[in-house]
């Protein structure tokens, strides 16, 4: 067996590895969602969710790393992986700032899915932060773009299963379970795909110097 082959084996294994833990805390988190919430248990509920949303984002981002062949453990790939916990968690707080309130009963009445929950606008930044990374040759934004990617979209696809997506001005109809499987698994792959693509593309269209630039900030075209 070739030392590329046994690469490959390992990085399946991690992929399974992670999709695993991935698939594991989706369905805690299903149950988590289905208890009879009393005045008690709503905060735990409400913070553990969000959590959930939060740990979700960081083991896709972990998965885009390996697909990408990315030793996992290193420290970069762990920040990265940081950030992508805290936006993915971070965008439920937006409940809180149109209800004005941290009351989780005046939370819950709310009439419309607050701003951040908006898939369309959320897209059109993650895709604006991806832009301007690579417009102003700045790796670090144009990385977070994708963090920023990973993060909504993991979020809004689990709440997905109980409210469809918001695309402006429609609502679709709630994700089935094994469609929501097979996106979430997926997804890495494909955002890696595109990661490759837009980096390939991008440095064909530039010149040298562009190169240069890009192995200037220690970033090569097998980092991107
Ligand atoms: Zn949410």
């Amino acid at each position: 067996m070739t030392i590329k082959s046994n690469q490959w084996i390992i990085c399946e294994l991690k992929y399974l590895s992670i999709a695993s833990s991935l698939l594991v805390i989706s369905i805690f988190g299903d149950h988590l969602l289905s208890i009879k919430r009393t005045p008690v248990n709503s905060y735990v509920i409400a913070l553990t969710d969000t959590l959930i949303h939060g740990m979700i984002a960081s083991l896709s981002w972990l998965l885009v790393a390996v697909t990408k062949g990315q030793p996992i453990y290193e420290n970069i790939i762990l920040i990265e992986s940081l950030l992508a916990f805290m936006t993915a968690s971070a965008i439920d707080f937006d409940h809180v700032l149109e209800a004005r309130s941290f009351d989780l009963k005046i939370v819950s009445q709310l009439s419309d899915r607050p701003f951040l929950h908006n898939t369309s606008l959320m897209l059109s930044i993650s895709l604006s932060i991806i832009a301007i990374g690579l417009l102003r040759h700045n790796w670090l934004i144009h990385t977070y773009g994708w963090i920023f990617l990973t993060a909504i979209f993991t979020h809004h696809l689990r709440d997905a299963i109980r409210h469809g997506f918001w695309f402006y001005p429609f609502h679709t109809k709630p994700v089935p379970q094994w469609l929501y499987v097979l996106t979430l698994t997926s997804f890495p792959l494909i955002c890696s795909l595109l990661m490759n693509i837009v980096a390939k593309e991008w440095l064909e269209r530039h010149s040298i110097n562009d190169n240069i630039k890009y192995q200037a900030m220690d970033l090569n075209l097998e980092e991107v």
